[in-house]
């Protein structure tokens, strides 16, 4: 699969990832909700070896959420870029955050029973 790159809002952090092929899952509790401060949070997973950043690692800063997880975001304007879970061993790309095309579908949703109750039209 071609690259993969991304930036936070102020596009001080950039990120790039190549030669995999990642992997998109949905998250719908409470723990993602609050940490990401949306209804479900998007996650284009890959090998944390993979996640490359490639300018602004000076204003990146990171913030351990649990045992497992740590977010990793920029200092200048608060955008989460990604997240790793060291059981799992790879980095996860906040989807917002991508900005090249990239034609992904989503192979898993996780905790689907916690998901918020639809918007009134
Ligand atoms: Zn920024
Ligand atoms: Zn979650």
């Amino acid at each position: 699969m071609s690259a993969v790159e991304g930036n936070c809002f102020c596009q001080s952090v950039k990120y790039r990832v190549e030669d995999v092929e990642p992997v998109a899952s949905v998250c719908h509790c409470g723990f993602c909700r609050r940490l990401h401060g949306s209804d479900y949070t998007t996650f284009v997973s890959v090998p944390s070896e993979k996640f490359r950043i490639m300018e602004g690692q000076e204003v990146l800063t990171s913030y351990k959420a649990s045992d497992h997880v740590t977010t990793h975001f920029c200092s200048r304007c608060g955008t989460t870029v990604c997240r790793v879970d060291s059981r799992y061993a790879n980095s996860s790309m906040l989807r917002g955050t991508i900005t090249s095309p990239l034609e992904i579908e989503i192979k898993k949703q996780w905790f689907k029973d916690n998901k918020v109750p639809s918007l009134a039209e």
